[in-house]
């Protein structure tokens, strides 16, 4: 970025802030001071350098790239398991095609010059053999017989060894005094993962000092020393997220900040012992490393991210993203570009969820040079409508709780299906009803009640006392609770309550785990089904076998749709539970039947009293209870059907108070965001078969699509333009609603209304 467009965006960014800027000449040093770089800083470039590079770096070009993407703020190689200068540290590991060249320190001279914030990049957690066996053994991690824990070729340094404690710290000042970056990032700082156990003597010691206890033998949730060998491993990353903190302010001032990276998977997060929400508590940027995305979660999965962390860090701070310009997730090329409309709808869902874009390119050099030309529109228009991206809060009144607990005791290892599931089906039943949700996480309900009608509770196991509490608070003030499986059943440990602790609000007594936390269900989708009712099949077409039961009442609106059916396809199991007579059962079990060979795949039991859904009216807000694991069988089986009543009961539960309401066909991400006297959709196109099998080949248009937007109290829109279409008109109000049309999204839309 020039000059005169630094000091434009600067000004920009102090406004936001309310932060009074001189008139006349502006003095871009006072501004710098008012707006620190990690509030000013959108757009990020990495270009992550391998061995043989220094021998070919082009750094000119390299230069007008970055302008030419309109970048603000780069991320260089400096050290860790490699040096990129000339490290006065001998075991400090540098490239044969390095020499005596500070190559780190042009590109960090060169970045400076054109006025971008440089963070330094470490990878601190594995070293070379030479540097094991030089000198300091006891500095990396080994296994309960003493062997050094190994990655490839490299051995894994010790988190509670002179390695952090004294050496990175080293390192840390060297390269701050050197180059004065204004941060320092690093790829992989917290360690050896949750599925190996260091017996390192300094392990040993400060563990049996903190706990009196020898480490844990092996890894067995229900021993109380290998939960506190948990704990303590959260709290020594953030001892070292704060040591290194202190190191390198005092290094480099207030704001030369140690910022690690982190990832967008919360049991990703589990598996590194990464607390996200005290991490979040103690920063004031996320550096996210999140590169890719899974069949099962879609491009909306950054989306989600991006308001998972914003939740967590506060919507006024910023998010930037590496996002891969070369084949990342499964497979990963390194040195192939990847498919360009699957790197660019990875962009464009993150920025949906308040992300900003980081291009990431691995090596300096490329032979497929597609992927140069991928950054630069997505940059380019994110530059020109910044001003849109950054600084709102969302609109949204539907809050998904989560707890990284939940995911640690409850999920323990086997969070994808216990944790992860259930979270995914009720998230992608919203987006494909449209309806815009938050992830609220579970210590955070009280501050968030007042914006949300709506709480959702999928399978939220494994809850502390002071959590319930928080959601009966929630239901006694009049919000609407949705919680589904295991909810409360569990304490804070994973261990089984004896019954719901959220049995009252629920209207059900005698929960009972189906399985111990952690285990596997297995056995995959099963012949079961629920019953509806009333059953109404006596007056819909169809043969009549004279037994049909009588048609006593209408059915509720949450089965709405399913008229012409009395049952529906279920898969999961459920136990028998005594249900209140103030509550309602709408669903109840049928058990499992032969399917093979099809002459036997009739119902043997054709009814029970098993509840699979339970609502409760007589209360302040509405009350669900949906015992049948529709969210998870939504994640793993994809039927419709399940997207829809799920979507069902989170319009019952808002009493029609939703702020959006989009018809038109195909698969789209609404996300809405206000700031002073505007308002912002996005709306990202997930229509195609890519979205769940990456990378996605081509781009197929929607639309058009109505859309209806209830403004916030006290704003009334007058004037409308489509950030993406170039399309400006004025706004038609009824009701309250503004109501506009989206004629076509090839890959999103984003929607300013102003007052
Ligand atoms: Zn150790």
């Amino acid at each position: 970025m020039r000059r005169r467009e630094f000091i434009q965006a600067v000004t920009a960014a102090a406004a936001a802030y309310g932060i009074p800027c001189a008139h006349g000449e502006q003095n871009k040093e006072g501004i710098v001071a008012a707006v620190p770089w990690y509030r000013r800083t959108y757009r990020w470039a990495q270009t992550n350098i391998t061995e043989i590079d220094p021998a070919r770096y082009d750094i000119a070009w390299w230069r007008q790239h970055w302008e030419r993407t309109q970048i603000q703020g780069v991320i260089i190689n400096a050290g860790g398991i490699f040096a990129y200068y000339p490290s006065k540290f001998p075991l400090h590991y540098r490239p044969a095609a390095l020499g005596d060249r500070d190559l780190y320190g042009e590109l960090a001279h060169a970045a400076h010059e054109d006025d971008l914030v440089v963070l330094a990049r470490m990878d601190s957690n594995r070293a070379h053999e030479a540097f094991y066996q030089a000198s300091y053994p006891d500095w990396f991690a080994v296994d309960a017989s003493g062997k050094p824990y190994r990655a490839g070729e490299l051995y894994v340094s010790c988190i509670n060894g002179p390695y952090y404690e004294q050496y990175l710290p080293d390192v840390l000042r060297e390269i701050i005094e050197r180059s004065h970056p204004e941060g320092i990032t690093d790829n992989s700082w917290s360690g050896l993962g949750r599925d190996n156990i260091c017996y390192c003597r300094h392990c040993a010691r400060r563990f049996r000092e903190r706990t009196g206890k020898p480490l844990p033998q092996k890894h067995d949730w229900s021993d109380p020393a290998y939960r506190e060998w948990i704990q303590w491993s959260y709290a020594r990353r953030l001892e070292i997220w704060d040591l290194n903190n202190r190191v390198t302010k005092a290094a480099g001032g207030a704001d030369c900040l140690w910022l690690g990276m982190n990832s967008g998977s919360i049991s990703g997060q589990s598996r590194s012992f990464r607390d996200y929400k005290e991490i979040c508590a103690r920063t004031e940027i996320i550096m996210l490393d999140h590169q890719s995305r899974s069949d099962s979660e879609g491009f909306q999965h950054n989306a989600l991210t991006g308001k998972l962390i914003h939740g967590l860090l506060g919507w006024d701070k910023l998010i930037p993203e590496s996002m891969p310009m070369y084949q990342m997730g499964r497979p990963t090329f390194r040195l192939a570009s990847k498919p360009e409309p699957e790197a660019r709808m990875w962009m464009l869902a993150g920025f949906a969820g308040g992300i900003q874009p980081w291009w990431h390119h691995i090596s300096a050099y490329h032979e497929d040079r597609r992927m140069y030309r991928t950054a630069e529109p997505v940059l380019r228009w994110h530059r020109a409508n910044e001003q849109y991206l950054v600084n709102r809060r969302p609109v949204a009144n539907v809050g998904v709780v989560w707890s990284q607990r939940n995911t640690d005791f409850y999920g323990r290892d086997n969070a994808d299906e216990l944790v992860e599931q259930p979270w995914r089906g009720f998230t992608q039943a919203l987006i494909r009803a449209r309806i815009p949700y938050l992830p609220v996480h579970v210590d955070h309900i009280e501050r968030e009640a007042a914006n949300l009608a709506v709480l959702i509770l999928p399978h939220l196991a494994a809850m502390s006392d002071e959590q319930v509490r928080a959601v009966q608070r929630f239901a006694e003030r009049g919000g609407a609770v949705i919680a589904t499986g295991e909810t409360s059943l569990c304490n804070e440990w994973g261990d089984p309550r004896p019954d719901f602790a959220l049995a009252v609000l629920f209207g059900v007594r005698g929960g009972k785990p189906r399985h111990r936390p952690g285990d596997r269900r297995g056995g995959g989708t099963q012949h079961t089904y629920l019953r509806l009712t009333p059953e109404l099949r006596g007056r819909v077409y169809g043969p009549k076998a004279g037994n049909e039961p009588p048609i006593t009442a209408e059915r509720h609106p949450v089965l709405a749709g399913f008229d012409e059916t009395d049952i529906l396809p279920f898969g999961g199991t459920l136990s028998p539970l005594t249900v209140s007579e103030k509550a309602k059962v709408l669903l109840t079990f049928i058990p499992s039947f032969p399917m093979f060979p099809p002459e036997t795949a009739w119902m043997r039991e054709p009814r029970t009293s098993i509840p699979g859904l339970i609502l409760n009216e007589s209360g302040r807000g509405h009350i669900v209870y949906l015992p049948a694991d529709i969210d998870r069988r939504f994640a793993v089986d994809n039927l419709p059907d399940h997207g829809d009543l799920l979507a069902n009961l989170v319009r019952w539960a808002a009493r029609g108070n939703l702020p959006l309401k989009v018809t038109g066909r195909g698969l789209i991400d609404c996300e809405i965001y206000q700031q002073p006297g505007r308002m912002i959709l996005h709306v990202v196109n997930l229509t195609s078969a890519g979205t769940w099998r990456a990378p996605v080949h081509e781009l197929i248009p929607v639309g058009p699509f109505q859309v209806r937007v209830h403004p916030p109290q006290g704003m009334q829109p007058k004037t409308l333009k489509m950030l993406v279409s170039r399309e400006n008109k004025g706004t038609i109000a009824e009701n309250g609603w503004i109501q506009f049309e989206i004629k076509s999204i090839l890959d999103h839309e984003v929607v300013v209304l102003e007052s």
